[in-house]
């Protein structure tokens, strides 16, 4: 078994040191979280990790994933000098993965060392567990939630059985309508996504997930749904468990970290 774990994370900038600063107190849960993440993942030892963001670029009828050598984070938009952190790529793993998914699921290659924060954030967060990691960061396809899955599906059938230790992580924040300036519709509504999205996760229910209705996709401001339906859809043949270790929106942004718990 070679995917040896499996989490979904938000990653608002405000988590980040230079940028959140006095604003990561009213985030503390969520950093506490990351930081129980990152133990589970130092001892999962991995080789790899295959980010899954929407702020990778969708492919109109294919899958991009992001190929260098080296990569570093960006945090320049958000005003943030100093950060300036860098992973390996993960070479061997995504020839294999391209090979893999063939025709039927086509990965298209492109090269973009900068990291976009979707990525970014995460790693930096999982501090020294993600530091060695060689990483791979893959976006999704366009508008096509059904072939998503499918492609979630196959690419835990790809990670088991190829040779190395390779962990999947899930890149995406929840409901942004959460807030108290809020019309109260588009709270109700932000909410409404946050309950049913988890727990549709916390039942493995793909279905479910493929089924929410399109305004709680649509008029929430999510960036999270493909995450948690590619990620839930790769690990569906392992016996386990989904674990939740933190969900608050103190900005009122839907953040919430999640585990996949092995139970062999
Ligand atoms: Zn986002």
């Amino acid at each position: 078994m070679a995917l040896v774990f499996a989490g979904l994370v938000p990653h608002s900038p405000l988590l980040a040191p230079n940028i959140g600063r006095e604003h990561r107190q009213l985030l503390a849960k969520t950093l506490k979280a990351f930081e129980e993440l990152s133990d589970v993942l130092a001892k999962a030892q991995p080789e790899a990790m295959i980010i899954v963001s929407s702020h990778v670029d969708s492919g109109y009828n294919w899958w991009n994933a992001n190929v260098a050598l080296d990569y570093h984070a960006d945090l320049s938009p958000f005003g943030d000098l100093l950060t300036n952190n860098s992973w390996p790529g993960a070479l061997k793993l995504v020839i294999d993965l391209e090979d893999y998914l063939g025709l039927d699921l086509p990965l298209r290659l492109y090269s973009q060392p900068t990291l976009d924060y979707g990525t970014s954030i995460p790693l930096l967060l999982l501090g020294a567990a993600a530091q060695k990691l060689k990483i791979l960061p893959v976006g999704y396809i366009n508008n096509q939630p059904e072939r998503q899955a499918v492609f979630g599906h196959k690419l835990g059938e790809f990670l088991r059985q190829w040779p190395g230790r390779v962990a999947l992580l899930g890149s995406g924040d929840l409901a942004h309508t959460l807030g108290s300036d809020q019309p109260s519709k588009a709270q109700a509504r932000g909410h409404k996504f946050d309950q049913e999205l988890q727990k549709a996760l916390e039942q493995n229910d793909e279905a479910a997930m493929l089924n929410m209705p399109q305004d709680l996709l649509n008029k929430t401001g999510q960036c999270a749904w493909l995450a948690y339906l590619t990620v839930n859809a790769a690990i569906a043949e392992q016996p386990g468990q989904w674990r939740n270790l933190v969900y608050e929106s103190p900005f009122g942004v839907g953040s919430a970290i999640w585990h996949w718990q092995t139970s062999s």
